[in-house]
């Protein structure tokens, strides 16, 4: 399991649902995080596949995007 900047995203990101393979499909599912490019979107139900892309953990308020990390680190 991947592990994220807080608790809160731990779980909002990793929203396993018995009834909805697709989490766009989902209105418990919040956060649609993708391992490929590291990004995190705020999903939009609105019947289809929106999403904004966060650049802030909107819980802890951490940088969440992968350039955020590197310049914070650095
Ligand atoms: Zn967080
Ligand atoms: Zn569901």
């Amino acid at each position: 399991m991947t592990t994220h900047c807080c608790e809160a995203m731990n779980h909002r990101a990793d929203v396993r649902c018995d009834e909805h393979d697709d989490p766009f499909a989902c209105p418990d599912a919040l956060i649609d995080y993708s391992a490929e490019s590291q990004e995190y979107g705020l999903i939009i139900h609105d019947g289809g596949t929106s999403s904004i892309t966060v650049d802030f953990c909107p819980w802890c308020g951490r940088s969440l995007s992968p350039r955020g990390r590197v310049q914070d680190s650095a």
